[in-house]
């Protein structure tokens, strides 16, 4: 990623837009940019920094996505319909080339890291029914005011509203700006002043401050998990990451959304409208309320094919813990129906009897849960059903 054409290598103490940004820790990432804590000169608040990586393409997606932003900002004067608010974008010019910029307000953790907070308990159905009414607002919004369809939401796209304000409350959320650039030792075999020492073990101490307070800062979850209580804290949340969203009637993509959250009629290809986002809408809240992820049920379906997972294998992981209990029994999902690969194979996808048996014969010993005991690929050549 970080090439020409690619991310942006930035550090704490960074400036941009002539100075006004100051870059104080990287909040995220994904396949298009890296998310950065700014500290607002101007305005003395801190912002979110996404620097868009380089390439033409990226740079096109950073413009679309500033143009919905704008009319998103325009048509909600009083910022409550629960969408990320655009402040304002430039372009930054570094090693790896040109890179389009967005200065959003800062937000808090996102729903993902919600839910893996909380994995034995899903969140409780009052707060569920919270983070929905944040949800439905923010949809409403787009689709009947706005005509626009976002077409990627999931959990890591919407972000609680940070009940931090680090910047009104530096007590609480312990955290001062980084407005130096830290001195690293880059000029090699340069003397440095008694001052210029100073200010380098001051950054230095400034940074190391910050990388501590990595989740705590304006992290809602990471202060859920704390106290094991989220009374108090608001459940307001608002929908990012407007990269892929489009206007309803100037639709480009095909083929939208992220796997789990994919509309039906999006899989088949026979067009899609706003109801495509309300179909992600309900995965989300399914997620939230039975805290049951994709890894779980992709586990369950698999112990309903090939049997119950051996205890020396369901308990060796360092995730094992999440996802099993002390019987060696899925934690959340319960009564699994057990159903054997060839009965699958002749009962689902119409094989016969014998077929399915030499199939099974074949893939079962590649399925087996304990890693040692699967044959090699030249055993497997080796197998009767290739013969
Ligand atoms: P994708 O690959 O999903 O298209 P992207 O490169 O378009 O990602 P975003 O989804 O906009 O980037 O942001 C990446 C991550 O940065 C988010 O998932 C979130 O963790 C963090 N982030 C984005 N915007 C904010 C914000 N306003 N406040 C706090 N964190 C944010
Ligand atoms: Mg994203
Ligand atoms: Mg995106």
């Amino acid at each position: 990623g970080y090439r020409k054409g690619g991310y942006h290598a930035a550090r704490p103490g960074d400036r941009f837009a002539g100075g006004r940004f100051v870059a104080q820790r990287k909040l995220g990432w994904g396949n298009f940019s890296t998310v950065w804590l700014a500290y607002d000169t101007l305005h003395s608040r801190f912002v979110a920094l996404k620097i868009q990586k380089s390439a033409r393409d990226y740079a096109h997606a950073a413009l679309h996505e500033i143009e919905l932003l704008s009319a998103v900002a325009q048509g909600d004067p009083t910022n409550s319909k629960c969408v990320v608010r655009l402040l304002d974008h430039f372009k930054h010019v570094g090693p790896n080339g040109q890179h389009v910029c967005l200065i959003t307000e800062f937000l808090g953790d996102s729903l993902l890291r919600l839910i893996r907070y909380n994995r034995n308990k899903g969140i409780g159905l009052r707060r569920v029914k919270e983070i929905c009414r944040s949800l439905l607002v923010g949809l409403d919004y787009l689709h009947r005011e706005l005509g626009i369809i976002h077409t990627d939401l999931k959990p890591e796209n919407i972000l609680l509203v940070s009940t931090i304000n680090p910047a009104k409350d530096p007590v609480r959320s312990g955290f001062t700006p980084i407005l130096d650039r830290p001195v690293g030792n880059q000029y090699g075999g340069t003397v440095i002043s008694f001052s210029e020492k100073m200010l380098k073990m001051r950054a230095r101490l400034a940074v190391a401050k910050i990388s501590q307070r990595r989740v705590s800062l304006g992290g809602v979850a990471a202060e859920f998990e704390k106290e094991r209580n989220l009374d108090g804290i608001s459940l307001k949340c608002k929908i990012v990451d407007f990269g892929n969203a489009c206007w309803a009637d100037q639709q480009l993509a095909g083929e939208i959304q992220t796997r789990q959250y994919r509309a039906p009629e999006v899989i088949i290809g026979s067009g899609y409208s706003y109801s495509a986002d309300m179909w992600s809408f309900a995965c989300i809240a399914f997620e939230l309320a039975t805290g049951c992820s994709e890894d779980e049920d992709h586990l369950a379906l698999m112990m309903e094919t090939l049997g119950k997972m051996p205890r020396k294998i369901s308990s060796s992981g360092t995730r094992s813990k999440d996802y099993f209990d002390r019987h060696g029994d899925l934690k959340r999902i319960r009564r699994l129906k057990f159903w054997p690969l060839d009965c699958v194979l002749v009962e689902r996808y119409n094989f016969t009897e014998s077929d399915a048996q030499g199939f099974a014969d074949f893939l079962l010993p590649i399925l087996d849960f304990t890693p040692e005991n699967r044959p090699s690929a030249a055993q497997c050549l080796k197998h009767p059903w290739l013969n």
